[in-house]
């Protein structure tokens, strides 16, 4: 038994539904494209779990975050994909691809063959048990990937109100789900092994002005160590938290978020990996031509740095989705994909972009008491990263702009003097950048309409009840 479709999308997350409406825009006939997820509901917009999705109140939920309104486009819903006849394939996982015979076998036993498939698989959570340490399975030990971690984490924050939750890891979603945590009214201690919190991207500077603000949150770090063990109840419920240091955090929960793996597994041995991604060139096509590979499973030339990387960031994700659909579809007309490297969080009510590499000499600026500072990045005498806490629209565009010019910086302490005047200063001096990304978007993206609710949300947390108006008055909008 089988299918034949002319395009295939496997995998449903965030790239493929930004794939799925370039599939749209550009034309593509009823039938001839198919999405295969192994997630049960339609492509939605991820940052809005460790967001919108924990708040108390009116937390936000499908179908409000379906892909594309994080970028202000249209809200796919199950229906648009029935309307543009795309055939969503979900709660299916594919067991095995052969890329020779352009075929995919599901975990039902059908066989879909494509002519040209998009590889958007994403990655999954590490786990524990990769780490040495026993006990994912325990009902009140969470991760957060997908709708069904999300749904979990809520359950059992309402199962331990007012309780202790360890959050393991000090990345964008350790953070994200402590400020959550901590609106709920959960209190939490944060460990992990580095010095200071997100510490692949945060100077130690950056990263005390947001460990001094969680503490006053009343989160808890403790750092330069890593769980070494659980203490379990009677009913296999984790009640304690040993470090290796010795230390013993009681736990009533915990949430891990300890890095992601690229799913490629399928295609091992078949297609050329780098970076722990498929490997794509500039136009996101695999070392098989009819194979392409996007968003967090795949690994790309980002020609701004001259090499290979490999991003988990969200925008990459949207935008090198819409790429790879340009290619297919309008290959004489659409080059290279020239993309620069823009990350985003927003927690309480602070929000910061970063833009570029985080390499060479660092520079920091403005008011680190206050809610508006930020640094460049500077190596070989060019700016090639930047960081804004607490920008305006118009003063992100300008950093992005900077940063992607690799503007040249001639003395270090006259940066640090002009601050974000330096980046401001050549965004004047400068006609409009042509748009980095493809259909019309902006450089700097508009803030999501989820990631909005979520910061606002947290801002009136005092006020749960004004927060639920509100919010239910947002939503009908969208
Ligand atoms: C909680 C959370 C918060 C985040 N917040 C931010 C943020 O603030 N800013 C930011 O820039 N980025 C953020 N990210 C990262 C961002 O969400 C990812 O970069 C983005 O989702 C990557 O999109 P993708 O389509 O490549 O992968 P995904 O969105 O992960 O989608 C992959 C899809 O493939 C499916 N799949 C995999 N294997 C198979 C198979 N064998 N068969 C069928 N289906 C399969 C999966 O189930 C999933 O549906 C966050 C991520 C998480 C988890």
């Amino acid at each position: 038994m089988g299918r034949a479709f002319v395009y295939v999308i496997l995998g449903g997350g965030v790239a493929a539904g930004y794939a799925a409406l370039e599939f749209s825009k550009r034309g593509v006939s009823p039938g001839e494209l198919c999405i295969i997820s192994d997630e049960p509901v339609a492509p939605y917009e991820r940052p809005a779990l460790s967001k919108g999705y924990l708040l108390p109140g009116a937390p936000a939920r499908l179908p409000s975050f379906h892909t594309c309104v994080g970028t202000h486009e249209e809200r796919l819903t199950p229906k648009w994909y029935k309307e543009h006849g795309i055939e969503l394939v979900l709660g299916t996982r594919v067991k095995s691809a052969d890329v020779r015979r352009k075929t995919l076998l599901t975990a039902t036993g059908e066989t879909i063959s494509y002519k040209i498939l998009i590889i958007a698989t994403g990655a999954r959570a590490l786990r524990l048990e990769e780490f040495g340490v026993n006990g994912s399975d325990a009902e009140n030990v969470c991760y957060l990937r997908d709708i069904a971690d999300a749904n979990r984490i809520v359950d059992v924050m309402k199962s331990c109100p007012e309780g202790n939750a360890v959050v393991i890891g000090g990345g964008y979603v350790g953070m994200e789900c402590a400020a959550s945590l901590v609106i709920n009214k959960i209190n939490v201690s944060m460990v992990f092994p580095e010095e200071h919190c997100m510490a692949r991207l945060f100077t130690p500077k950056i990263a005390s002005y947001y460990e001094d603000y969680y503490n006053g949150k009343g989160i808890k770090f403790v750092k330069g160590t890593i769980l070494s063990s659980f203490e379990f109840d009677s009913d296999g419920k984790v009640t304690a938290v040993i470090l290796t240091d010795g230390t013993r955090l009681d736990a009533n929960m915990v949430i891990v978020g300890i890095g992601i793996r690229p799913n490629t597994s399928l295609f091992e041995g078949q297609l050329t990996l780098e970076k722990g991604g498929i490997k794509v060139n500039g136009l996101m096509q695999t070392s098989n031509s009819s194979v392409y590979a996007v968003g967090d499973v795949a690994a790309f030339p980002v020609k701004l740095f001259g090499e290979t990387r490999r991003l988990e960031h969200v925008d990459s994700a949207r935008k090198s989705a819409r790429h790879a659909v340009a290619v297919i579809l309008n290959p004489e007309e659409t080059g290279e994909f020239d993309y620069l490297p823009f990350f985003y969080s927003r927690i309480f009510s602070l929000s910061w972009q970063f833009y570029g590499d985080n390499a060479g000499e660092v520079v920091h600026y403005g008011d680190f008491l206050g809610t508006k500072f930020g640094a460049y990045w500077v190596s070989k005498g060019q700016l090639v990263g930047s960081f804004l806490e607490g920008g305006s629209k118009e003063e992100y565009e300008a950093i992005a702009r900077a940063t992607r010019q690799k503007s040249t910086v001639e003395n270090l302490t006259e940066l640090e003097e002009q601050g974000l005047g330096f980046a401001l200063a050549i965004s004047q001096e400068q006609p409009p950048e042509p748009t980095v990304s493809l259909a019309g978007a902006s450089l700097v993206e508009e803030r999501p309409l989820y990631a909005w609710q979520a910061a606002a949300g947290v801002v009136v947390a005092a006020s749960v009840a004004g927060f639920a108006y509100w919010y239910g008055r947002r939503r009908r909008r969208w």
